[in-house]
């Protein structure tokens, strides 16, 4: 009995729309490659969760935790 053969599935990569193998050495399956993962998730959180590039400066200045007890 000879093992199955290594018979790679091919899906569409929901990032680029192109041929990706759906194999367990694949870890960003069923996207194609790491940068069509990221890519779909950036795009995603980017969407819902459209966050300022600037951050607001630290309004602090008021209590100072520099106080010596001596
Ligand atoms: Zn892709």
């Amino acid at each position: 009995m000879t093992p199955h053969p290594t018979s790679v599935r091919m899906v569409r990569c929901p990032g680029c729309g192109g041929d990706s193998r759906y194999a367990s050495d694949n870890p960003w399956r069923p996207f194609c490659s790491e940068r069509c993962k990221t890519h779909d998730l950036g795009a995603w959180g980017e969407e819902r969760f459209r966050v300022p590039a600037t951050e607001p400066p630290d309004p602090s200045g008021g209590a100072a935790p520099n106080a010596d007890p001596t």
